[in-house]
Order: structure tokens, then C-alpha cells, then sequence
């Protein structure tokens, strides 16, 4: 039993409880090389690996990915407009180069989630076909374009397996899509939060959509128990999954190239920040991870969470991860950021996170619509409210809190050459009318 009363001593609760939009630096942070991982390079190299097999699969299914041979990977934009607007009429302070990664354009699931969810289906498809003899040794060995791209044919093998997994929305479109175009039958348990848009193009797949009354853990829960109930379904876990996590992590090494080729490699010259909206924390946790591994002390990550659902923040500020729920704190964990509405963050993701997590901050819904807003009228780029939190990061760099890190961190003389990325989640799927509905909704 959980002595929420305690916490009514702890300040940075008391602040999360009152819904101020607050930045919590992370005590915890150390120098990479001290940073203690039971996950490694080799753990991302080798996803990387996998993505890379399964591209000629993705290709066959997915005819718009072959420009980019299979790779499902996302631009890196300069957004000098949005920059000017937000340091002039949001009295933002923002030193140094700001720059948008458009996960919200990645293909087939036009998320974040196209990073995780397909990865992890992937693997669940490369172990049933070994197994089952669909695929040989040799043959991930060679990583053989022939007997991957040849799975394309055998969706009545694969029709003998469910997928399941529980959603807010994204992961279940990513999810549902990848599984329902190999062959799985997939169940995909939505939240109350999950938009009617995404139950409907799921249908359209021939996905089954189950819907709950009840937030985000439960239709989790839910999932699961059925999943478990079933000896050939398997389910995705985004609060416990190693998978999941390693198919984000794999966009830091991409990442890499594409700094590289603008000329913004991060070094201890020209720190790197990068913003990122968490909602259970798989998704930013992943990718700051990776992000760590490639940068290490060059790379400062901030995550960014609804004032109404701060689970992540509350979860590792109090040192209780997922024992604890902002609905313990008097929360309603009801938010617009529908991407981000999780009430209890994953345990797996707050202790990876512990020593490599730069900060979290937390953002009123309101502000979500008018940088939606901002961007679409500065750069012509529509992302989706949950991924405008992204900005919200670079609200706090005149506080003295902040001022303090990067004195700490040896950064303040060296701002003027910081490169920062709002890590846009997502946007790409997003049907004409709900955008417009979204443009003129002021809270
Ligand atoms: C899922 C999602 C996130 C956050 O990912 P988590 O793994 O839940 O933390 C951020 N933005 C959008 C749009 C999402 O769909």
C-alpha cells in the first residue's frame, strides 16, 4: 500500500498536484561513462541488423518505402521560422540551431511508433518463421533478401497467430497495420483516449478493435490477460518491452548520419538537446537511450508530459516508477495529447532512464494547439497536438534551474552553437477534417 500522504511533503508533487507547467531536473544524471546499462550498443546494432533483413518484406508490402529501399526512417528539417516565432512572440530564449525530426512523417504508421511497434512484430515474425522452418539460419545469417521478401507469400502461416496489444491510439495503428499486412489476426485494445479515425482505418485493415470505458493500463491489462489466455497469441507489452525499446534506440545511430551530413555533428563544443513527448516512456526512453550510446555527454534529453498525465515525471521524481499513478496525486490523467495519455509510466523505461535522463518537463494542453498552430503557419508542417509537447522543452532555459544545469554541465558559454530537436511523434496519418477541427480548437 502506497503512503501517497507522505508525498505531500515533496514539492515537486505538490507542483504536479496543483497542474503547474514545471521542469524537474533529474538528480540522478551522471556522466555516461558512470551510467550503469544492462542494455548495450551491441543490443541497438543488432536491431539495426534486423530492420535491415526485413527491408526487402517491407518493400513488397509497403511499395511506398522502396524510394528509401525499405528503411523506415524520417527527415531532420531546420525550422528557422518557427525558431524566430517562438524566441519573439513566446519570449522563448533559444540559443543556437533548432531543428524539427519528422517522426510524424515516418511511413506506414505515421508515428513514432513506426519505430517500436514495427520493429517488435518483426522480430515476433523472424522467431515464428525460424522456428517453423519458414526461415534458415543461413538465412538470417546472410540477412537473405530472397526468404525475407518471400514471407510476403505465406500470410496463411502466419494467419494461424494473433497479435495483440494495448493503445492510446498510435501504437495500435503501427501495430495493428504491420501484423494485420503479414497475416496475423490482430486484436489492438483501445483506451477511451483512442480517436475514432484510428479505430476505423484499423477495421479497415481488418483488425479487431476492442474498446474500453477505462484509461490506458487498463485496456493494457485487458490485452494481456486475453493474449495470455491463448497459446499462439503473442503480445506487445509497451510497458515492459525490450523489444519496443530497441526498435526506437535504433534512430539515434540514424540520427548520427543525418547530422553529419548537415554539418551538426554534437560534440562538447556544440551541445546537443533533444525534446521529446512521453507518454508511457518506451518511445522517448528508447531513443534517448540510443541517443546516450551515440553522444553520450554531447546529448542533453528532456521529456515532456501533459500537466494532467506527468506519469514518467511523477514515477521517477518520487522513486516509485510504476508503483505509482497520477491518479494517486488527484490527477484526471485526462488530456488532449492523446498520445500521451498514460497515467502509470513503464518501471522498465524510469530505471534505464535514471542515470541518462537530463529532465522532464510538463505542458498545458492549451499551448499544444497554438504550436501546432505556429508550425503549420511558419513552415507549412502539420504535426499532431501530442507531438507539439515537444516544444514546450524549450520554454525553461531562462529559468535559474535550468541556468544551474548548464552551468553545471560547463554548457552556458557554448549555447550560442547548440543545436536543439523537437522530436516530432506524429502527425502523418491524420485525416483532413480532424486537422481542421484541430486548427480551430482554442482552449
Ligand atoms: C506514443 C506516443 C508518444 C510517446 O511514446 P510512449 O512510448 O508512450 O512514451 C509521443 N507522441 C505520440 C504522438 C505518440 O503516439
Amino acid at each position: 500500500m502506497l503512503h501517497i500522504e507522505k508525498l505531500d511533503n515533496n514539492p515537486v508533487v505538490r507542483d504536479l498536484r496543483e497542474t503547474k507547467e514545471i521542469l524537474w531536473l533529474n538528480p540522478d544524471y551522471v556522466p555516461f561513462a558512470q551510467a550503469r546499462l544492462a542494455l548495450t550498443m551491441a543490443d541497438i546494432d543488432d536491431a539495426e541488423r534486423r530492420l535491415q533483413r526485413f527491408a526487402p518484406l517491407i518493400m513488397k508490402h509497403f511499395p511506398e518505402t522502396i524510394p528509401a529501399q525499405g528503411i523506415i526512417e524520417s527527415p531532420l528539417v531546420r525550422i528557422p521560422n518557427m525558431q524566430r516565432v517562438l524566441q519573439e512572440n513566446k519570449q522563448m530564449p533559444i540559443d543556437g540551431t533548432l531543428l524539427l525530426k519528422q517522426d510524424s512523417d515516418l511511413a506506414i504508421a505515421g508515428s513514432v511508433k513506426a519505430r517500436g511497434g514495427i520493429y517488435e512484430v518483426l522480430k515476433h515474425t523472424e522467431e515464428l518463421a525460424l522456428r517453423y522452418g519458414l526461415l534458415r539460419e543461413q538465412d538470417v545469417q546472410n540477412g537473405s533478401a530472397q526468404a525475407y521478401e518471400a514471407l510476403a507469400h505465406r500470410k496463411d502461416f502466419f494467419h494461424q497467430y494473433t497479435v495483440q496489444v494495448g493503445s492510446t491510439g498510435n501504437l495500435g495503428l503501427s501495430i495493428g497495420i504491420m501484423s494485420a499486412v503479414i497475416g496475423y489476426q490482430t486484436v489492438v485494445h483501445m483506451s477511451a483516449d483512442a480517436r475514432q479515425w484510428k479505430k476505423d482505418l484499423l477495421r479497415q485493415y481488418g483488425v479487431t478493435v476492442k474498446e474500453y470505458e477505462s484509461d490506458y493500463s487498463s485496456a493494457v491489462k485487458q490485452g494481456r490477460a486475453l493474449s495470455d489466455a491463448n497459446p499462439n497469441s503473442y503480445f506487445v507489452d509497451d510497458e515492459n518491452s525490450k523489444n519496443l525499446f530497441l526498435g526506437y534506440a535504433v534512430a539515434a545511430k540514424r540520427l548520427k548520419k543525418q547530422l553529419e551530413t548537415i554539418g551538426l555533428l554534437p560534440n562538447e563544443q556544440r551541445p546537443l538537446f533533444v525534446y521529446l513527448p512521453c507518454g508511457v516512456g518506451g518511445a522517448p526512453g528508447g531513443i534517448t537511450f540510443g541517443l546516450k550510446q551515440v553522444f553520450g555527454d554531447a546529448v542533453h534529453c528532456f521529456f515532456v508530459e501533459p500537466t494532467q498525465a506527468p506519469c514518467m515525471l511523477l514515477g521517477m521524481a518520487t522513486g516509485l516508477n510504476n508503483k505509482i499513478c497520477v491518479k494517486d496525486i488527484g490527477l484526471t490523467g485526462l488530456t488532449h495529447a492523446d498520445g500521451l495519455a498514460v497515467g502509470r509510466p513503464s518501471g522498465f523505461v524510469g530505471g534505464v532512464m535514471k542515470p541518462l535522463l537530463s529532465g522532464i518537463c510538463t505542458v498545458a494542453d492549451c499551448r499544444l494547439y497554438q504550436y501546432m498552430r505556429d508550425l503549420l503557419e511558419t513552415e507549412n508542417i502539420f504535426i499532431e497536438p501530442s507531438s507539439c509537447a515537444a516544444f514546450a522543452g524549450l520554454r525553461y532555459f531562462s529559468q535559474p534551474a535550468m541556468q544551474k544545469y548548464l552551468e553545471q554541465h560547463n554548457l552556458t558559454q557554448r549555447m550560442p552553437h547548440a543545436i536543439h530537436i523537437a522530436w516530432a511523434t506524429g502527425g502523418a496519418l491524420v485525416p483532413k477534417e480532424i486537422r481542421e477541427q484541430y486548427q480551430h480548437t482554442y482552449l
